[in-house]
């Protein structure tokens, strides 16, 4: 163990003083990665190519006659898989935000940053994208060098102008899936076909969105991660020494050197040839350690194991790792299994228990909502027979798909309920009003205030939908 603790380098950390992508007068320095190539490459691709289809499907898919997903925060609607919920289910939402804080906090101290990499709409954008539309107009990285020091000719002009109008192209096309998502597709047809002048809000909304989406993907691109977005910036305290993060193996790599013809190598299995940092698109030497740049992409990876095959050497000299595995020694082979640390225990209880809750109150989610209150300004009144009866008000609010005939009864005590009106039948997705008497003899009264308890029926089948409880005022 000595003799490999000797071998981590203790290496100069002043690349920590300031992002790669920003010179010494702070000026921003264009990355321009070299197009990867290899086995995790190919599985992204695969990824991305899953997860694009359906993003870009997902608001034409209906399910129950609703989109798969529809967050309509202007009229407070949401369609998560054809269910709609409404602002009373609010408290669902709030628990299910905290689930998934909590969830993507256990995820990143077990396997690092693999979202980035992996799932994240920016890298899957960027990578998977525009930045292979760019490779496909101006070439890869050496040629794209070239083309940004040339003149203004009629070859860059036509090379930017082709890649500019594409990329705006895009950022039109994810503007509107993005819109879908809010609006739904219905809407957005018609702002798309109607005149501008009937749409100006919606016209206006995918305007900024697309000329938002242009300027990140074309302009500001990796610095959504290594400035913007905080879930990087949470790095740091969230990583822990088990954590799998894409690292250099310095331990079989260092000391790096040149691979020098018919001479017997002595240094460790990293040749310098700085594939590595050629292919990273936020600019980073990942030798240097974990960084906060770091989204986790693979492309260093296949970099490194296409020179460790060409040089005959076993590949993972950068691979998925933690510090531990790497500071023992522990070659990508040798797996031994990854420790369960305190911390992602004690993450997992929380989250299996918040799961549990919400699963448990969408479950029991009923599809009609009821509020009873005694109308306003009324007291008890006495009928004919000696009885007592009190007005309440009923609100019901309809989350199916479907209208709901519904009747109402006293559930506690037992007693009569005499319907003001006519029978109530709430509208799909709708709201109904109605009013009550309820009517309770003097022996049933627990004195002022008598609980009691009203059923909302189905009228169709007479199923019980929904009870709630209010109070019956009596006399003193
Ligand atoms: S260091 Fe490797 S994994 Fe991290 S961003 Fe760069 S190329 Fe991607
Ligand atoms: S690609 Fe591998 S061998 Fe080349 S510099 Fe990077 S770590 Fe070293």
């Amino acid at each position: 163990m000595e003799e490999i603790t000797d071998r981590i380098i203790h290496r100069d950390e002043s690349f920590r003083d300031r992002l790669t992508t920003v010179d010494e007068k702070g000026k921003r320095k264009w990355v321009y990665p070299k197009k990867p190539a290899g086995r995790f490459t190919r599985y992204r691709h695969w990824v991305a190519a899953v997860l694009l289809l359906f993003l870009f499907t997902g608001p034409f898919i209906k399910v129950n006659g609703y989109p798969l997903l529809l967050i309509n925060i202007v009229e407070r609607k949401f369609v998560i898989f054809g269910n709609v919920f409404w602002p009373q289910d609010m408290y669902l939402f709030v628990l299910a935000f905290l689930a998934a804080i909590l969830f993507i906090i256990l995820f990143t101290v077990i396997y690092g940053r693999i979202f980035c990499g992996w799932a994240c709409p920016q890298t899957i954008f960027m990578e998977m994208i525009f930045r292979k539309i760019e490779y496909w107009i101006e070439g890869d990285y050496m040629q794209q060098k070239a083309l940004d020091k040339m003149p203004w000719n009629r070859e860059k002009i036509l090379k930017k102008g082709a890649k500019y109008a594409a990329f705006y192209a895009i950022s039109v096309l994810i503007a509107n899936t993005f819109l879908a998502y809010i609006i739904g597709v219905e809407e957005l047809y018609r702002i798309i076909t109607e005149p501008i002048s009937q749409h100006w809000v919606g016209f206006t909304a995918l305007l900024v969105f697309s000329g938002v989406f242009y300027t990140v993907f074309a302009f500001f691109r990796e610095q959504i991660c290594t400035v913007v977005c905080p879930y990087g910036r949470l790095q740091g305290v969230l990583l822990d020494k088990n954590s799998i993060v894409i690292t250099y193996d310095e331990v079989r790599g260092e000391p790096r050197g040149k691979l020098r013809k018919n001479e017997p190598r002595t240094l460790g299995d990293c040749i310098d040839c700085m594939q590595c940092v050629y292919v990273c698109p936020t600019g980073i030497d990942i030798r240097n350690g974990t960084q906060l740049e770091c989204i986790n992409c693979t492309a260093c990876i296949d970099a490194c194991d296409a020179i460790m095959d060409k040089i005959g050497k076993p590949r993972g000299l950068v691979r998925y790792a933690s510090r531990n595995e790497i500071e023992q020694g522990r070659y990508p082979d040798a797996e031994k299994p990854k420790k369960f640390t305190a911390r992602m225990a004690a993450y997992s209880v929380v989250l299996v228990m918040l799961l549990g809750i919400i699963g448990a109150l969408l479950f029991t989610r009923g599809m009609i909502g009821v509020r009873v209150m005694r109308a306003q300004g009324t007291f008890f009144q006495k009928t004919e027979n000696g009885n007592f009866s009190n007005l309440y008000n009923i609100k019901i609010i309809n989350k199916s798909h479907q209208a709901v005939p519904v009747q109402i009864k006293l559930l506690e005590p037992v007693g009569k309920i005499q319907l003001v009106g006519n029978a109530i039948t709430v509208p799909a997705e709708g709201l109904a009003d109605g009013a009550f008497f309820v009517e309770l003899e003097k022996k049933q009264l627990a004195g002022m205030k008598t609980p009691v308890k009203i059923g909302i029926y189905d009228a169709r089948n007479n199923k019980l939908l929904q009870t709630a409880q209010t109070t019956f005022m009596g006399p003193m």
